[in-house]
């Protein structure tokens, strides 16, 4: 038996176990066990693997490197491989507090993978602060030891860093894809800084409407995307077709609201219709087909379909300083001027034919799942269909 037998043995009890069996205080006391335990195991391996490298074992069995044996012989990523035979030297020859740390269990694999950073970026002036890194990796978490390291790399080598901070944006990406169903999908990797921004943008628009906003936050992360590339699209000083989405319509279709396609093909739901008729986000161009590819304009410019900035602000001096659904906090900006009876069927832009509402509760009185009615000081509210009064 060799001397790793032990091990696997106490992993053999444990793997029988059943910890839904176990009290609360065990279970506790075991995962806080077994993360210390996990870390000591690390820290054996990488001795061990030391041990072999240096050795030339894996050349002498016929392989290329150590590296190569790990990947080949045990079924780790090449990439994982390499990273963890550099790292076993380096905690042997170069590391000797994280070493301890490590083998005392009280730091783990992503501290040793921040102080490898931190070795890398220094050079060899790394050795005088190494044992002040895992000291402080050994009280913090890997995240606030690499922000140690961060400011250590910026102190004692700031050129370096900013290299090394040009360097890190080149990883910078978004990618937008259309599927074939007509859904996009959406990746990417942001930087610090563009992180930062779209994420306060993101804490104005997605933000919930009130406590009877029922979308989940993903749902409103995507809706706030929406909104933030609707309005950045928006500005009427802009030229036409510029940043906009055009959908082109038939007299039929703004009636029926059926038929109508996104430009990637995809019908348009009527409701999808019905909203974008109300706010400015899609300019729908009147036309009659002409063949299969071309179609005729009748009347473009709708501009006078969309409320005036003085129509909303008189909207918001009747029914209140934001959208007129109960509850709901979004700010009258932010509001579209929903047309109670639709342009399409004839609705004047008029005060009185306008409500401001935000785009959540638009679309849900565009697809029937609520109301507008008036109160009797002549303000606007929503209110269920069901308890709407029939008006026959
Ligand atoms: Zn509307
Ligand atoms: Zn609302």
């Amino acid at each position: 038996m060799g001397p790793t037998a032990g091990v696997v043995q106490q992993v053999d009890v444990l793997a029988s176990a059943d910890p839904s069996s176990w009290d609360l205080a065990d279970l506790e006391s075991g995962l806080g066990e077994l993360a210390v335990a996990a870390n000591r195991l690390f820290a054996v391996q990488m001795r061990v693997l030391a041990a072999f490298d240096a050795r030339g074992a894996g050349q002498i069995a016929g392989f290329r490197s150590t590296a190569d044996w790990l990947a080949k012989t045990t079924g780790i990523p090449a990439g994982r491989a390499g990273w963890l035979v550099h790292t076993a030297r380096a905690l042997c020859d170069e590391l000797p507090a994280t070493a301890v740390a490590l083998a005392e269990g009280r730091i783990g694999e992503g501290h040793v993978r921040v102080i490898r950073h931190a070795q890398r970026r220094l050079g060899e002036r790394f050795a005088a602060v190494e044992a002040i890194v895992a000291g402080f990796a050994a009280g913090h978490s890997d995240r606030e030891t690499r922000v140690l390291v961060e400011r250590l790399v910026q102190q004692y080598a700031p050129a370096d860093h900013d290299d090394e901070a040009e360097v890190d944006r080149e990883r910078r990406r978004v990618h937008l894809s259309d599927s074939i169903d007509g859904w996009w999908h959406l990746d990417g990797l942001l930087d610090p800084a563009t992180g930062a921004a779209l994420k306060a943008a993101l804490d104005v628009f997605a933000e919930a409407t009130g406590p009877d906003d029922t979308r989940s936050p993903a749902q409103r992360r995507c809706d706030a995307l929406g909104e933030i590339a609707d309005r950045s699209c928006d500005q009427s000083d802009r030229p036409t077709g510029v940043g906009h989405v055009t959908v082109t319509v038939t007299p039929e279709q703004i009636v029926t609201g059926q038929g109508v396609e996104w430009p990637n093909g995809l019908l348009a739901s009527s409701t999808d219709v019905a909203v974008h008729g109300c706010s400015a986000a899609v300019s729908l161009v009147e036309g009659i087909r002409v063949d299969d590819v071309h179609w005729q304009p009748l009347a473009v410019g709708f501009a006078q379909r969309f409320a005036s900035t003085a129509q909303r602000v008189a909207l918001a001096v009747r029914d209140g300083a934001g959208c007129v659904h109960t509850g709901c906090t979004v700010p009258a900006w932010r509001c579209v001027a929903h047309h109670r009876r639709s342009w399409a069927d004839g609705g004047p832009t008029d005060v009185d034919n306008m409500v401001l509402i935000c785009r959540y509760h638009h679309r849900r009185v565009h697809h029937g799942r609520l109301d507008l009615t008036q109160r009797d000081n002549g303000t606007w509210t929503t209110v269920a269909p069901h308890l709407f009064p029939d008006t026959g």
